[in-house]
């Protein structure tokens, strides 16, 4: 809970000059609000003076607006008494229209800040922390708990909270100003309110917390069924993941019962507690003024606070369920942004795990340059000189690597060599572990062991979760390419979003993309993605092999990049790969990209079986490539086409 609350005082911080006006404005707003009740006894009070109050004559009765013409009749005091009541209802209510702007305008503000620090930490977290995390939990806690948080310091500022605050202080001492006696009666409810309060607060931010983790997993299904709806439709399954969505909901509308509930009778309670108040009061007070002890003037503005008092009362008291609502918003967003407040993410141990490594790889690393055998054969990686020369090295060096939060290695002390230039297929059975060492060699996860170099340089620590492959010159073509929303220019030019049209259009060629995008309604300027203009699947990876050839990186890795393509379009593509002087590593399935490739390693169970150049491995008596290809067991290469 402190961590929930520095936050908030940290994201308020930058607002402070804001803050402070909207307070002192509140202030000036609560005492001509508080004012409004003694010019109206004044009024009372002049008028009694004047004689009125007394029974009217007959004829007045008769006719109520005879005489009011008569402006000169009117005394001056009663004039003073009307003039300072006006002024009192138009400063309380210029005051109350600029707390509204102010407070509202904080709370949008705040909110505005905080989903913009927000997302900056989500989306530097580690990949770990993304395959424990579902993403409609992330989404939630962006959209729906930062609502919360708005409404409730709007609301808390500018609305009830504090202003109810000062405004039944501020009655409750003008009271005892004017009539201590009264006071007394007015401040016997409270302890039992304040009492009936703290338990709303502390009850509803825990319903709260629940509920909206509740909420987060329904949007969470919600959004994942219907980015899944062919298969839902294809397999008659709306009914029952409409069935599912409506059980998920539905318990978090209980909690929402209870918290309802809640609300409702300390409403009705500390309604009666203020009501026996008010009786109180106007009995006793009727007994003063029937005594002469006090003016009725000095009655009705006791009585005005006292209802000042009691609206005040139960404004606080339901701003203080809001603000345990907001509590509870606040200690899930906190968790995200505020480092080691984190519950919700088993990805914690994992995280801390493999900075532990990454951090002893790096201390590792000045020794390791000029000792290890394999830098002997490159001068450049030994040397501190920057690697300008031929680079593009990759070596995985005895590297062991568990996803995080699972406790089976699924890469066994890797050892692999990739000279500059070299170009590297990973074949193998689905599952051995291809993607698994690309996606190491990108630094989305850090080996548990062993160390991975680009040029003799360690890779870089994802310290703040960020990978860093493109910083040290590398660029990937994922499985699955999802395109963004954005023009085809826009998607093409993602890694360097300023790009030059040139840029775009000779890497759009290279990857055999251009045909197609010329064709598209707008060419480069056509919307595509999610709310955009459909792709075929080997359309989106061919904007994918652009994109990552725009960047002109020394080491390309390629991860299942040509499997939606047709014969054709795949050569094309595998010339253009190969008239690269890049780095590669490719994952590949279909034997004709496999065969290209200066170096082949089978990859099963998390171990390299073989390695060795085409050549080599078909020698290999009783070698699995050499079996893989002349028994054409092609579980694993999808088409043997080229072949
Ligand atoms: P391949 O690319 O050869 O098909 P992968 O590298 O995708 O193999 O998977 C290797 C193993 O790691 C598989 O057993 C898979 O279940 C597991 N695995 C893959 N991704 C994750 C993940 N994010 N979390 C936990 N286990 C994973």
């Amino acid at each position: 809970r402190g961590n929930a609350v520095r936050l908030a005082v940290e994201t308020l911080r930058p607002d402070w000059p804001l803050l402070a006006f909207t307070c002192l404005a509140l202030v000036a707003t609560i005492a001509f609000t508080l004012a409004f009740p003694l010019a109206i006894g004044e009024v009372f009070d002049v008028v009694r003076s004047q004689g009125g109050l007394a029974d009217a004559p007959a004829a007045a009765v008769a006719n109520p607006f005879s005489g009011l013409g008569a402006a000169s009749s009117v005394p001056g005091s009663f004039r003073t008494a009307l003039a300072k009541l006006s002024a009192c209802l138009v400063l309380s209510a210029s005051g109350n229209a600029l707390v509204s702007y102010c407070s509202t305008l904080l709370g949008e503000r705040f909110a505005h800040r905080l989903k913009g620090q927000l997302m900056e930490t989500i989306i530097a977290r580690p990949q770990a922390f993304f395959d424990s995390t579902p993403k409609g939990d992330l989404v939630a806690r962006l959209t729906l708990d930062v609502q919360v948080l708005q409404a409730t310091l709007a609301d808390f500022i500018g609305q009830r909270g504090f202003r109810s605050m000062f405004e039944v202080t501020g009655a409750l001492a003008l009271i005892a100003v004017q009539q201590p006696l009264l006071a007394l009666v007015s401040l016997a409810i409270t302890p039992l309110l304040s009492r009936l309060l703290r338990s709303v607060v502390v009850r509803s931010s825990a319903i709260i917390y629940r509920r909206q983790q509740v909420a987060a997993e329904a949007l969470q299904y919600a959004s994942e069924r219907l980015s899944q709806v062919q298969t839902v439709q294809v397999f008659a399954a709306e009914g029952r993941e409409a069935g599912a969505f409506e059980a998920l909901d539905s318990s978090g509308y209980r909690m929402a019962r209870r918290y309802a509930f809640f609300q409702g009778i300390v409403e009705g309670a500390g309604r009666l507690a203020v009501n026996v108040g008010t009786m109180a009061l106007l009995g006793f007070g009727g007994l003063l003024v029937i005594q002469g002890r006090i003016s009725v003037g000095a009655l009705l503005a006791v009585n005005v606070f006292n209802l000042f008092i009691s609206i005040g009362l139960s404004s606080v008291a339901a701003s203080l369920g809001e603000l345990g609502k907001a509590v509870g918003a606040l200690e899930r967003v906190a968790e995200l942004v505020v480092p080691g407040s984190s519950s919700s993410s088993s990805a914690a141990p994992g995280e801390a795990e493999a900075a532990g490594t990454s951090d002893s790889g790096a201390a590792a690393a000045p020794h390791a340059g000029g000792s290890s055998s394999a830098a002997a054969s490159d001068a450049a990686a030994a040397g501190a000189a920057p690697a300008a020369s031929a680079s593009g090295r990759v070596e995985f060096e005895d590297v062991w690597f568990k996803y995080p939060g699972t406790s089976d290695w699924v890469v066994h002390g890797l050892n692999l060599t990739l000279l500059p230039g070299q170009t590297l297929a990973l074949v193998g059975p689905s599952g051995g572990g291809k993607s698994t060492i690309a996606a190491l060699l990108l630094g989305l996860y850090q080996p548990q062991r062993g160390r991975i170099l680009v040029d003799g340089q360690p890779l870089p620590p994802a310290a703040d979760g960020s990978s860093a492959a493109v910083g040290v010159g590398m660029a990937a073509v994922l499985q699955q390419p999802m395109l963004m929303a954005g023009t085809v220019a826009q998607q093409i030019s993602y890694g360097k979003p300023g790009a030059s049209e040139e840029e775009v259009l000779a890497a759009a060629r290279a990857a055999h993309a251009d045909e197609f995008v010329q064709q598209l309604p707008q060419g480069y300027g056509t919307e595509v993605g999610e709310r955009g203009h459909a792709l075929s699947g080997g359309q989106k990876q061919r904007l994918s092999i652009a994109r990552a050839l725009l960047l002109q990186s020394k080491i390309l890795v390629l991860d299942e990049v040509t499997s939606a393509l047709d014969v054709t379009s795949e050569r094309c593509i595998s010339d253009t790969l190969r008239s690269l002087t890049s780095t590669k590593l490719i994952i590949a399935h279909r034997l004709s990209t496999v065969r290209r490739a200066d170096v082949i390693a089978v990859v099963e169970g998390g171990r390299v079986a073989e390695t060795g150049s085409r050549a080599e491995l078909l020698q290999l008596e009783g070698g699995m490539y050499r079996r893989l290809v002349h028994t054409a067991d092609m579980a694993w290469v999808a088409s043997g086409a080229g072949s």
